[in-house]
């Protein structure tokens, strides 16, 4: 499979800006995708509010997560305010930061809820 758009889409993805990035087997995509959040809730350039807010808002919630501190409710907040992002911006940032927030929580949900269940990361993962 080559690395093009049309192969990345056959796998419901997308080719982005080209840049990839490996994660060791074993790594908390928990704290994966907050680390992601907390780029993006940098970056975003706050013109537009659901970018503002709601990279703000995925960042704080996922570090909670990752801390052992999330609530009943906060992988179905994360889903809720990435549609609430998504489409709604002047530039592509926010949908870029939804779209991995989605799939993350698509592809290994059960590592989100493994840490809610055990109110710590399961994986030894600190900030
Ligand atoms: S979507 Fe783009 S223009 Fe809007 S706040 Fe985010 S970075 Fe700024």
């Amino acid at each position: 499979m080559g690395f093009d758009i049309e192969s990345m889409q056959k796998i419901g993805t997308m080719a982005g800006s080209g840049g990839v990035i490996v994660i060791p087997e074993g790594t908390c995509m928990v704290r994966a995708l907050s680390v992601l959040m907390n780029f993006y809730a940098h970056e975003s350039c706050g013109q537009c509010t659901p970018c503002r807010e709601g990279c703000g808002w995925l960042a704080k919630v996922l570090r909670r997560i990752e801390n052992g501190q999330g609530r009943n409710g906060d992988v179905e907040l994360i889903l809720e305010v990435c549609d609430n992002m998504l489409g709604r911006t002047i530039c592509p940032l926010a949908d870029a930061a939804v779209m991995p927030a989605q799939s993350f929580i698509w592809k290994f949900r059960e590592e989100f809820d493994g840490h809610l269940r055990e109110k710590k990361c399961p994986y030894g993962n600190r900030f």
